[in-house]
Order: structure tokens, then C-alpha cells, then sequence
């Protein structure tokens, strides 16, 4: 999508630190860290949430969270724990427009969130 600044991270169009990436998924870190570790993973196919996917194209639900399971293991983050929040809409705080998952761990993380 053109005005879509993580489709344009995934182009290269962006500078971004990038921590994974395959054929259909994203992972890079947030600018804005909000825990020592914060990870942002996204399916390389533009949606702004879970609820515009089409049945037909759910599997990139899995291969995104295959991919976030993937980097769990590679970073160990299953051993303190993390959290993986999916904002989505205004009431959710949702600023960018394009499905991510956020990663947070490295800190205890409170409950309920704000
Ligand atoms: P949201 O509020 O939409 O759930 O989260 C968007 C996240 O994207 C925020 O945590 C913000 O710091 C991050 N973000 C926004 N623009 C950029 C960018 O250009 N590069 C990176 N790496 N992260 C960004
Ligand atoms: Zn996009």
C-alpha cells in the first residue's frame, strides 16, 4: 500500500532494524521502545487489522505467529516471559495502519494494560 509506512519498511524504503524475515512476515524493531525488548511483527500483505482478512488469506495469521515463535525461541523470551499485543482501532491506540504484533519483554509487564 503506498502511503503505508510498514509496507515501506518491508520495501526497503524505510530504514528499519530488522530482526527476521521470510517470505510472507516482517520483524523489526520498534523506534519506540516501550520495554528493553520490542519487537514489531507483520505479514509483508498489507491489512490494518485482523478483522479485514479474508478467510481465504487466514494463513498468514499462522505464519505470522509462526514467525513470532520463531523469534521467542531465537531470543529466549519464553524464559521471563513477554507479552504480544495486536492494537487495533482508535479506542486500542492503533497509530499505523497495517496488522502488527507487537513483541514486549524484558521488564515485568503490568495487568491490565492502560
Ligand atoms: P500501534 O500504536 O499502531 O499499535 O503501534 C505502532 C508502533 O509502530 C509504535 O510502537 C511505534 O513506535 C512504531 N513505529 C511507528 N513508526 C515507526 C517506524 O518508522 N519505524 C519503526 N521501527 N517503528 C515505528
Ligand atoms: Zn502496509
Amino acid at each position: 500500500m503506498q502511503d503505508c509506512i510498514f509496507c515501506k519498511i518491508i520495501a526497503g524504503q524505510i530504514p528499519c532494524s530488522k530482526v527476521y524475515e521470510d517470505e510472507k512476515t516482517f520483524v523489526f524493531k520498534d523506534i519506540n521502545p516501550k520495554a528493553p525488548t520490542h519487537l514489531l511483527a507483520i505479514p509483508k500483505e498489507h491489512f490494518a487489522t485482523i478483522q479485514e482478512i479474508p478467510l481465504e488469506k487466514m494463513g498468514l495469521v499462522k505464519d505470522l505467529f509462526t514467525s513470532v515463535s520463531t523469534i521467542v525461541k531465537q531470543f529466549d523470551l519464553g524464559a521471563n516471559g513477554y507479552r504480544l499485543v495486536i492494537n487495533s482501532g482508535e479506542q486500542a491506540g492503533q497509530a499505523v495502519p497495517h496488522l502488527h504484533a507487537h513483541i514486549l519483554a524484558g521488564r515485568h509487564l503490568a495487568w491490565p494494560p492502560g
